[in-house]
């Protein structure tokens, strides 16, 4: 991927040959199901997902809070609790991770498939020293002596662009700024070379110019090592600038599905639409009311007949009282709507054009 800030992906060659990469999808997703039974109540949670990511390419999964999109990726590392109910396939280089038991998992989980989630604070132990961390986790995966492991961990800060790294693997999480300490996450997560990177929200805490670095550094770091990366965002701008291919989720469901480049040259679905519209740009004058999604995402263990945007969409008729399937319209373009939105609708309203 080229890393220029400001730029969208050629996501025309959807299966690069890359280092360690192929023209196969090292992860498919097939009518992924995700329900919760709380007091008598099934929350419907992810409802029947389907998507593939290429090694060296970027998939973003985009939605508004309660859409679904972590709760799919962590049924992918194993996360969820006793409570989930899984269903469906997804298969990893081959490996069916629906259904794994724990022992498996542990061979899967942090070694295949490694996650960054949001606050780099909570992800690292305060007790120990950063070099400490990175050796445990190095020795987790490879039975390597600890001078070994050490001398490793100082490679991984390099990797991760930590400066004065000799220097950072004695220091505590406390000493370190958002951004370093976001890095020394990535650096852990890379330290069992992962097919599959998992990036929950994993800039959100952090102030734009860090998020740009860590994304810029993720983005350079895909390019060598040629894993795959799934980004977990509720920031437009992000995934137009940083992912091949964008899913959007709602209610637990995909409803429009693309290369990164032909979804913000065409947005079809009403709701992305409404999300792109959400975005404040350059233009939009100081205190101004900014624009919302308007309405509530739905109840998910009530989800309404139909199309479950029905209650918030501007477009909808009486067909919509009927769910329409996530078909593809154009090529390389699918979207789940009875009345799309005009065709051409475009960038507008994300923070970044197109190079
Ligand atoms: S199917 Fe109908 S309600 Fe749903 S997004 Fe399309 S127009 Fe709106």
């Amino acid at each position: 991927m080229s890393g220029d800030a400001g730029s969208i992906p050629d996501a025309t060659a959807e299966a690069p040959a890359m280092a360690g990469g192929g023209s196969q999808p090292i992860l498919n997703v097939e009518d992924l199901r995700v329900t919760f039974s709380r007091h008598g109540r099934v929350v419907h949670a992810v409802n029947g997902l389907n998507y593939h990511v290429y090694p060296g390419r970027t998939l973003a999964i985009i939605g508004e809070s309660g859409s679904g999109k972590s709760v799919s990726v962590r049924a992918l590392m194993g996360l969820l609790p006793p409570s989930a109910h899984i269903e469906g396939s997804a298969r990893l280089d081959g490996t069916e991770l629906v259904g794994l038991d724990e022992k498996s998992w542990r061979a899967v989980r942090g070694q295949q498939i490694a996650m960054v989630f949001q606050d780099p604070a909570s992800s690292l132990n305060p007790t120990m020293s950063i070099g400490a961390q990175l050796i445990e986790a190095i020795r987790m995966h490879s039975p390597i002596k600890r001078g070994e492991a050490a001398e490793k961990a100082i490679e991984l800060l390099k990797l991760v662009r930590m400066p004065s790294p000799e220097k950072r693997v004695k220091q505590y999480p406390h000493q370190l700024s958002g951004g370093m300490r976001q890095r020394v996450v990535i650096a852990i997560a890379l330290s069992s070379d992962p097919k599959l990177l998992i990036a929950d929200e994993a800039t959100t805490a952090l102030d734009v110019t860090t998020q740009a670095q860590i994304m810029e550094l993720l983005a350079d770091i895909q390019e060598r090592l040629g894993m795959a990366v799934i980004m977990i965002s509720h920031d437009l701008g992000l995934a137009a600038c940083y992912a091949h291919k964008v899913l959007v989720m709602y209610a637990g469901k995909a409803v429009e599905y693309a290369q990164t480049r032909t979804l913000f040259s065409n947005v079809r679905m009403p709701y992305t639409k409404a999300l792109l519209d959400a975005i404040p740009q350059l233009t939009t004058p100081a205190h101004a009311q900014l624009t919302v999604v308007g309405g509530h995402p739905p109840d998910l263990a009530s989800l309404p007949e139909g199309c479950s945007f029905r209650p918030r969409c501007p477009n909808a008729t009486e067909q919509c009282g009927a769910e329409p399937p996530l078909e593809e319209h154009e090529p390389e373009h699918s979207y789940a709507c009875w009345h799309p939105a005009a065709s051409g609708g475009s960038l507008a309203g994300t923070k970044e054009e197109p190079r």
